[in-house]
């Protein structure tokens, strides 16, 4: 009996152990002190490490919200984040808002993420609704984009997409340092996620790449949202990919072919290699085509 609790007693603290040695912060230095924040989980995490303190780009699940504090302390001296920004309303941007708020932070954000947190939408792709977020998960100071962060002796520009991933995207660049934060602007080497019930749209999306193109030089260092550390001939890749991708079920609208003969057709056969993924499939991908040309929510799979 004994050694059976113990060994229940053992089994329990080696699954928290594996569980939390599931999660990983790889620190990728960018230079100028800012570094990357890279995990096995939600979107990728920017900072910046300097004399004025700490900025952080995006929280994460409130789970990885620790890890992430613990990898940004190893490069700050031990300094607690001072700012954040949200790019933009999705959980897995925001979760661990209150983490750091609690220990100080104060958080920025496009002023349509914090009512948007408050009352969320359902996702007609998933079908999931997100939780309400209240007190310190919400931003403090609201965005309109355009202003400029002057810290860590950089200039920090945030650029709002009024009609992208959602209708609350600030992608955000540090000038001198030459690299771009793009939040859930870019999906590097993977089918975007355009999340139409929160003010996403296919053009807005392009569109919002190509004012990063615009800023960028071959040099530039891009943290994309998901995927890998990634350079403009990535931006330009899935602004290719997803123009091209638009231009075939818009084609097959044209034709007055239903959703059923669209997705039959196959029309991004040729990209389901490269681009296809866990979330954003081949299929949902059409799926987000479609809705967004003929303005009809297809039945989903
Ligand atoms: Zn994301
Ligand atoms: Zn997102």
């Amino acid at each position: 009996m004994i050694s059976c609790l113990a060994f229940a007693a053992s089994t329990a603290v080696a699954a928290a152990a594996a569980q939390e040695q599931e999660v990983f912060v790889d620190t990728i230095d960018l230079g100028a002190g800012i570094y990357a924040l890279v995990t096995n989980r939600g979107g990728n995490v920017g900072i910046s490490v300097g004399e004025d303190g700490v900025f952080m780009i995006d929280t994460q699940f409130g789970p990885i919200a620790p890890f992430l504090d613990r990898a940004q302390r190893a490069v700050s001296d031990g300094a607690p984040v001072e700012l954040i920004l949200n790019t933009h309303l999705h959980g897995d941007h925001v979760l661990g808002n209150a983490w750091f708020a609690e220990r100080g932070a104060v958080i920025m954000a496009h002023h349509s993420v914090r009512p948007a947190l408050v009352s969320p939408v359902t996702a007609n792709l998933t079908g999931a609704t997100p939780e309400p977020l209240s007190g310190g998960f919400l931003p403090v100071v609201q965005l309109n984009g355009g202003e400029t962060l002057s810290y860590n002796g950089e200039t920090v520009r945030f650029h709002h997409e009024p009609d992208a991933h959602t209708a609350g995207d600030i992608w955000v660049h540090f000038v001198e340092a030459d690299v771009i934060h793009t939040g859930d602007l870019l999906f590097s080497g993977w089918f975007p996620y355009i999340d139409l019930d929160n003010g996403g749209t296919v053009n807005g999306f392009i569109a919002a790449m190509q004012s990063m193109v615009d800023v960028a030089g071959p040099d530039t260092k891009v943290i994309s949202g998901h995927g890998p550390m990634s350079t403009e001939a990535d931006l330009e890749a899935s602004i290719a990919m997803l123009t091209e991708a638009r231009a075939r079920v818009a084609a097959l609208v044209e034709q007055e072919a239903s959703y059923a003969e669209i997705l039959a057709a196959e029309p991004l056969a040729d990209f389901h290699e490269d681009w296809n993924w866990r979330f954003i499939t081949t299929e949902r991908m059409i799926w987000t085509l479609y809705r967004d040309i003929t303005g009809v929510i297809p039945e989903n799979e």
